[in-house]
């Protein structure tokens, strides 16, 4: 339910919305939760297996010495602080390294152990002493091809004979001179000219075949052509491993296109709440009243910490100025900062040296809300329609798992129009809240 308060009361005017929300960029955005994320992130579902084979029998370990690594690489895991397999990994690695080979399809949320998993996996594939690439890995863009190399070159730090290559733009090769690197991870269209154009890889003599965040390949133009392109060059025994954040129809098509017989495994989100959240709504006439309650609210935003939401970065860029100018101190996080400064104002809010961001949608995904106890709509979460987007509205405030801690939400309302969106909102929490 919603509560009126009265920090402002005043006649509803209707406004016409302004709709040029921040892109999402849903490469950008990876890339961003690997740079801000430093732990695994919490899921109690159950893993879901859908066995290629239903008669054979599932492994699953509770500690990696259960999967019989080379002792250099069980260093390698431990060294990176890792005391045991996460979720995901449980069922996926046993997998993975399964005698004749098997291929898989594994669905889970960032942040739950996948690329750790399948480095893990091709590290432990390659063979040292053979001197020609066997572990092929495709990631959607540069910057995260070499953030799965980070992870490789980690894991792999007590296992010296094993190389690695990056195939990314600008990493010029001399050419028809066969590799060496046992492991080449890249972009789709460098390894594909590596394997045609320039001949520096044999696909034949590809063992292992990784394809990470199979989603975001797919959302970007050419990418998902070439890699099917890639596919096809390889041996028909190739291992084929396909990992994707989301699971739509669309990932599901692809992915079973390029992986034949696949093991499928999928770790379902946790499922956000609004049962331990207060939520209000403020009546406003206009963006200047709307200011005006911000500015009385701000000394309980400052309590603890607290998220404000705009629509617009323009909106956004607006509000962090005033409230500054105003004596306020409040960072932006805004889609036009080059994703390393976003992640380092991400950084400072995490550690409590930010108390109060603004921000707007695409920015805020990825940011932990279980230390927010205050969110402000300043702008309602809407669609492209500028119906209400119930989605969005719940990952704003939201919280994951039983013991969520309570929070609060004050949603600004500055016309006839977001007062029906509110309308709608709460609807739809109500009827879900009945079932
Ligand atoms: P994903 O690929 O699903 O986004 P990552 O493999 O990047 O997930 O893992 C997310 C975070 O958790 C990383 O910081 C990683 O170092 C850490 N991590 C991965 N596996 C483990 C594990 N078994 N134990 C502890 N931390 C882990």
């Amino acid at each position: 339910h919603f509560y009126r308060t009265n920090v402002v009361q005043n006649k509803i005017q209707n406004e016409g919305g302004e709709g040029d929300g921040d892109k999402v960029d849903l490469a950008e955005q990876s890339l961003l939760n690997k740079l801000i994320r430093h732990s695994l992130v919490k899921n109690r579902n159950q893993v879901e297996v859908q066995q290629a084979d239903p008669s054979s029998p599932l492994f699953s370990v509770k500690t990696f010495q259960e999967l019989r690594l080379k002792p250099e690489l069980l260093q390698g895991v431990f060294s990176m602080g890792f005391n045991r397999p996460s979720r995901i990994q449980e069922n996926a690695l046993p997998l993975m390294m399964a005698e004749p080979h098997q291929n898989l399809i594994a669905q889970s949320q960032s942040g739950t152990g996948k690329t750790a998993a399948f480095s893990l996996a091709m590290l432990s594939h390659v063979n040292p002493d053979n001197t020609w690439t066997q572990c092929l890995c495709v990631a959607p863009t540069y910057e995260l091809a070499l953030q799965i190399g980070q992870v490789i070159e980690q894991m792999g730090k007590f296992c010296p004979n094993v190389k690695l290559a990056y195939a990314i733009r600008g990493n010029r090769m001399e050419r028809h001179v066969k590799l060496q690197e046992q492991i080449v991870i890249g972009t789709p269209g460098t390894i594909l000219d590596w394997c045609t154009k320039y001949k520096l890889i044999d696909p034949q003599k590809i063992t292992m075949f990784v394809l990470d965040e199979a989603d975001v390949m797919i959302a970007m133009q050419g990418h998902r052509d070439q890699s099917i392109r890639i596919h096809r060059l390889l041996n028909k025994d190739c291992q084929m491993l396909l990992f994707s954040a989301t699971f739509e129809d669309s990932v599901m098509k692809f992915a079973e296109r390029v992986i034949p017989d696949p093991n499928i495994i999928r770790l379902k989100r946790e499922e956000e709440t609004l049962d331990t959240i207060k939520q209000f709504y403020v009546l406003c006439r206009e963006k200047e009243d709307k200011f005006t309650a911000l500015c009385n609210l701000y000394g309980c935003l400052t309590i603890a910490q607290a998220m404000i939401f705009c629509h617009t970065r323009k909106m956004a860029a607006w509000l962090a100025s005033s409230l500054i100018k105003e004596g306020h101190q409040v960072a932006l996080l805004s889609g036009e900062m080059a994703v390393e400064q976003r992640a380092a104002v991400i950084e400072r809010f995490k550690n409590g040296k930010e108390k109060v961001l603004v921000t707007t949608n695409v920015c805020s995904r990825g940011i932990d809300v279980e230390q927010v106890s205050l969110v402000v709509n300043f702008d309602l979460p809407v669609d492209l329609e500028g119906n209400a987007d119930n989605e969005t509205y719940l990952h704003r405030i939201g919280r994951t798992g039983r013991f969520g801690r309570r929070g609060f939400a004050v949603n600004m309302v500055d016309s006839i129009n977001s007062m029906e969106i509110i309308k709608q909102i709460e609807m739809h929490f109500s009827e879900i809240s009945l079932f």
